[in-house]
């Protein structure tokens, strides 16, 4: 990661920073040492929203937040735009991990988050394309039925009502979203589309705008209680907060606390109007399927598809590269499954890219972070005054604000109904020394990629994904 990276590098790095208004130029690094009462690792959602609500919470308390790149840089600069109330660890498994109670309450508390970020959104006129549409999740194989209204039933035995997660039948599914094989769905109306980079950008400069000091270009090489070193000089804090999601690992002392693991994206370019009517997403609600390696979509405020999904394999050892962000491979399948559901798109007369069928504007990609229990956390040790939050698998969106608030309750010191939720100090145990960790990943990665082929082939559901879910924490 060498080197000064161009403003139109930073462009590259996914459609929405390079539609984003306004300059990416990092502002100026930090000048030397420093002296303030939080200091915060990394510039993206985590790190932005625990700025803003410390800083909006207690004017005047200094604070520094430190980028490597800049603001925006990393998974929240890059991700599907799906400001959603899904949380990485189930209701089961929270349930396990905490009871009843504490397991709704943060299903409960995410709810509310997706309404809180549009809420701060709006008024500090960070224009980001927020559409509260909902999510549809397609079943288009007889497995992927089932899965939906086990999806259902499992809600309801959490008391979550029809109001939270409904089954669709397929012709109410199909009337949404006009995709092939639709056999019926899932809708739950706590989601919003969001252009990811625009949130991002617009709260650096809200931060900014509250008296946070944001310091780009500035890496950080070590993270010690009360303090934290980076080239130009040392930062001394009485808290100091890690917001570094999969770039974790780079961090002395954090090789396996988190995975990386890639998840990459196309744009496609606007789509005309009529073929926009032919498949649907009026009112801009995110999408998917029920298939096991996951894929997700949008439609845009510009009216293209942004669609994603995972299969990229995992690099041993932790590895963040720049080309990891782009697999042709990758960006070929998420073509073939982009036509495959809509096969209309071959008949848009947009054509180039030498890719397939659909004119794909731009393609690429961003490690997301996997704690080796899948369940996300956020804490603040006392005793050192070292405080993190991250593990959000594909849910950091909104997620990230309810860290940010919840650490800002930390800090400050405050007794709160977030600061008791379940993931709340809750310590993920690192992943397993290399190459175990490697052959792991990737097997479970093939694995669901697999079952999702045999079960498109037989309609039944697979066993292996089942196991290969157990690995992946799930
Ligand atoms: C392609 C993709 C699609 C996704 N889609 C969705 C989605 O639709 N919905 C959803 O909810 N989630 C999605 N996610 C996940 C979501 O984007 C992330 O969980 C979320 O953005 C994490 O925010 P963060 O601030 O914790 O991490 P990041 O945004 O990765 O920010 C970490 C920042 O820390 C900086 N940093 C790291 N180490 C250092 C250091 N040592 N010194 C200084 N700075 C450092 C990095 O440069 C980076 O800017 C997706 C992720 C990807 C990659």
């Amino acid at each position: 990661m060498g080197g000064m990276p161009s403003q139109q590098t930073y462009r590259s790095l996914s459609y929405w920073l390079s539609s984003v208004p306004g300059e990416l130029a990092p502002s100026d690094p930090l000048p030397g040492d420093l002296d303030v009462d939080v200091a915060i690792v990394g510039a993206g959602f985590t790190g932005l929203w625990t700025a803003y609500y410390l800083a909006t919470s207690q004017p005047g308390l200094r604070i520094a937040v430190l980028e490597r790149e800049i603001a925006g840089f990393g998974a929240s600069g890059r991700n599907g735009g799906w400001c959603s109330a899904l949380f990485p660890a189930s209701l089961a498994k929270l349930e396990r991990m905490a009871g009843r109670g504490p397991a709704v309450a943060m299903y409960r508390a995410m709810q509310d988050t997706v309404d809180e970020v549009g809420r701060v959104a709006a008024a500090e006129g960070i224009d980001c394309h927020w559409a509260k549409g909902g999510t549809i999740q397609l079943a288009r194989s007889a497995a992927q039925l089932e899965r939906a209204a086990s999806e259902v039933a499992e809600a309801r035995k959490f008391g979550f009502g029809e109001e939270d997660l409904r089954l669709l039948s397929a012709a109410e599914a199909s009337e949404r979203l006009a995709a092939t094989d639709v056999l019926g769905g899932t809708f739950t109306p706590h989601c919003a589309a969001i252009h990811p980079a625009r949130l991002a950008r617009g709260l650096a400069e809200a931060v900014r705008r509250h008296g946070v000091a944001v310091f780009e270009r500035t890496p950080v090489t070590e993270i010690a209680p009360g303090r934290l070193r980076t080239p130009a000089g040392t930062v001394r804090a009485e808290y100091v907060i890690r917001a570094t999601e999969g770039y974790t690992p780079l961090l002395p002392g954090y090789r396996r606390a988190i995975a990386p693991v890639y998840s990459l994206m196309i744009a496609t370019e606007p789509l005309p109007e009529a073929t926009w009517e032919q498949i649907g997403l009026a009112g801009r609600p995110t999408f998917s399927d029920h298939r096991h390696l996951i894929i997700y979509g949008q439609r845009t405020a510009d009216g293209r598809f942004a669609f994603g999904g995972r299969g990229a394999p995992y690099h041993l050892g932790s590895l963040i590269r720049p080309e990891y962000d782009r697999s042709p491979a990758v960006f070929a399948a998420l073509q073939r499954s982009l036509t495959e559901l809509f096969p209309v798109l071959r008949d848009t007369g947009l054509r180039d890219t030498g890719l397939g069928d659909v004119a794909v504007a731009q393609a690429w990609g961003g490690p997301l972070g996997v704690p080796r229990d899948w369940c996300a956390s956020a804490g603040l040790d006392r005793a050192t005054g070292l405080g993190w939050a991250g593990g959000y698998v594909g849910d950091g969106v909104a997620t990230t604000n309810l860290a940010g608030r919840t650490l800002a309750d930390l800090v400050l010191g405050q007794d709160t109904d977030l600061t008791h939720l379940p993931w709340v100090g809750h310590r993920s145990p690192n992943w397993e020394a290399e190459p175990l960790r490697w052959l792991g990943m990737n097997a479970g990665l093939r694995a669901m990629d697999w079952a999702d082929r045999q079960e498109a082939r037989t309609g039944r559901q697979s066993l292996v994904a089942q196991f290969a879910g157990r690995f992946l924490g799930g």
